[in-house]
């Protein structure tokens, strides 16, 4: 039987309070990694640890040998370059750079692209696609050779479905294009880099944008969430859990020779 294990191994994961981000640090936890786990919402990410915590009781419960991974948080706003500079100058002190780098705190807000302005523009680029820039610099500079990198991206960077998007599917589609230019650059120091593209996965994020579509009855909303529906070739949305299974083959040795994948999570949306 082939297990996938990440004992001895430590990982940052961004977004971690949250949807993929939290499914991804409990497998990872499961896995045997320590955790380094980062969100700007305090009190989820408090609550995606004290989740750990617990399983960790009931696996002491079950397994004596079970180890005790160490999961570290830190709440830090991503979209501000010298708050993430910080967080890795405090993670230097530590002595302990992370091998893994799970990038997949983002947003998806829809805006009117004839309306928008410089500030709007510029925060959606800041979260969701600056940030994972100055994570990969800061991670390779301090790492210097043999890292993993995941990032997370979306099914909107190639197949810009939903109006209303332009900033979203462009940051998104920069994140696919920032990883495989890492690959390129630093794939012989060891660095291996790859790009998830979800799609049409229940969190707490995708939840809130349809409870506002239903609580607005916006017409347009309406029909574009059945075209989505309709797209879906396994005819069902996923759980943050089958994209977090991903990102842990990505990160172990099983995917040893996938470098610059991108590798839609999408139950086949977009083949269809
Ligand atoms: P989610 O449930 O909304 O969780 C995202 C987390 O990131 C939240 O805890 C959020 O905090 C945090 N975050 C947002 N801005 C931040 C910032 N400036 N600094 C630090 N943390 C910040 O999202 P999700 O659905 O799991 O999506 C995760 C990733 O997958 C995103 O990059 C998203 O674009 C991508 N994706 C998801 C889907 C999907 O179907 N779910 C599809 C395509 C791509 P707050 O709660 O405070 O905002």
């Amino acid at each position: 039987m082939i297990e996938i294990s990440l004992l001895e191994k430590r990982a940052l994961i961004t977004g971690a309070a949250s949807g993929i981000g939290r499914a991804t640090a409990k497998l990872f936890y499961n896995s045997g990694a320590d955790l380094i786990l980062v969100d700007q919402n305090i009190y989820e990410l408090n609550e995606t640890k004290k989740e750990i915590d617990s399983s960790k009781k009931n696996n002491y419960k079950d397994n004596s040998k079970a180890k005790d991974s160490k999961v570290e948080i830190y709440t830090v706003d991503l979209s501000k370059k010298e708050k993430i500079d910080k967080l890795w100058d405090k993670i230097d002190e530590t002595g302990k750079i992370p091998d893994i780098l799970v990038n997949n705190a983002g947003i998806y807000p829809f805006q009117d692209y004839l309306k928008m302005d410089e500030k709007s523009l510029e925060h959606i680029m800041d979260v969701n696609l600056n940030s994972m820039f100055w994570m990969c610099q800061n991670f390779i500079k301090r790492k210097k050779r043999d890292g993993i990198i995941v990032n997370i991206s979306s099914i909107e960077a190639i197949m810009p479905f939903k109006e209303d998007t332009i900033p979203y599917s462009i940051s998104k589609a920069g994140v696919i294009s920032l990883t495989r230019s890492i690959t390129r650059d630093y794939g012989r120091r060891g660095f291996r880099a790859n790009v998830i593209l979800p799609g049409a996965i229940r969190t707490e994020g995708t939840n809130s944008l349809i409870k506002k579509t239903i609580q607005t009855l916006d017409f347009k909303l309406v029909n574009v969430g059945y075209l989505f529906n309709k797209r879906l070739a396994m005819g069902r949305w996923g759980k943050p859990e089958e994209v977090a299974k991903v990102i842990l083959f990505l990160s172990s040795d099983l995917a040893s020779y996938v470098q610059g994948a991108m590798l839609p999570v999408d139950g086949g949306f977009l083949s269809s």
